[in-house]
């Protein structure tokens, strides 16, 4: 019998009573079938909603097979994020992004519950999205260059681009040895944006929430980020065409409820 702590990403409905659930935990995603889930108030009742946090007791018979779940306890629920579209569709979005990459570890765990911590608290702002996707690709070991040339290392101090095969700000010098055609996309990060970002990676999580970033700063994180993560997963997330379609309705950088 194992037993798993884990906030529950994605359910679905497998026959009459049964449900399969995939759990972000800190040893990567799990995905486990409740026998009987829809009636069996006594073993999971009301607990099995999405993004609830969970212990599971579970059997599997090997590694990186369907778990059956035996129980589960509601341990944290944040029954505010569904109330702000944008929070919630952030929140699934770097939970797909976690199960996609198949990271684990304590501190990915918490800096996903942190963030869904923050949703529910109506604080998870966009400056603090943008570093959340940065900070999950630093545990995943592609965290970008930014003040130096990701090609050359020299100190950026002019017109930079983001270059994703090369995982960070490019150089003007290396911009010209680089082929920036053939349709690949070479987003412009500058200087102010940067230093906005390592900035943020360097405050206490206590103050993360007073951090602001320009408009141009949100907008070149939005065209970078999404992208960037696509490219080093190498496959879209199905979230982000969510978050897409909710931005059409709400441009980068005016969403200060979120
Ligand atoms: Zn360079």
């Amino acid at each position: 019998m194992g037993q798993a702590d884990g906030v529950i990403l994605r359910l679905k409905d497998q026959g009459e009573y049964d449900q399969v659930l995939t759990l972000i935990t800190k040893d990567g995603p799990l995905r486990g079938i409740a026998k009987g889930a829809k009636r069996s108030i006594r073993r999971f009742g009301g607990r099995i909603e999405t993004l609830n946090r969970v212990t599971v007791e579970y059997t599997r018979k090997k590694e990186g097979s369907l778990a059956v779940l035996k129980e589960s306890v509601l341990t944290e629920y944040f029954e505010h994020i569904p109330e702000n579209l944008i929070a919630l569709a952030r929140c699934l979005y770097l939970g797909e992004f976690i199960e996609a990459s198949q990271g684990e570890g304590e501190g990915m765990f918490n800096l996903y519950l942190g963030f869904l911590r923050r949703a529910n608290a109506g604080k998870a702002t966009e400056e603090i999205f943008r570093l959340t996707e940065l900070k999950l690709l630093a545990y995943l070991g592609y965290c970008p260059s930014l003040s130096r040339c990701a090609s050359c290392g020299e100190s950026i101090s002019g017109k930079a681009r983001f270059s994703f095969s090369k995982g960070g700000s490019l150089c003007p010098r290396c911009q010209g040895k680089e082929s920036l055609s053939a349709g690949r996309s070479h987003p412009e990060i500058s200087l102010e944006t940067i230093r906005a970002l390592e900035k943020g990676l360097g405050l206490k999580d206590k103050v993360l929430d007073r951090l602001k970033f320009s408009k141009k700063s949100l907008l070149e994180a939005h065209e970078i980020f999404p992208a960037f993560i696509r490219y080093t997963l190498e496959r879209d997330l199905k979230s982000l065409r969510f978050i897409e379609k909710i931005a059409n309705y709400d441009l980068p950088g005016t969403d200060k409820k979120a």
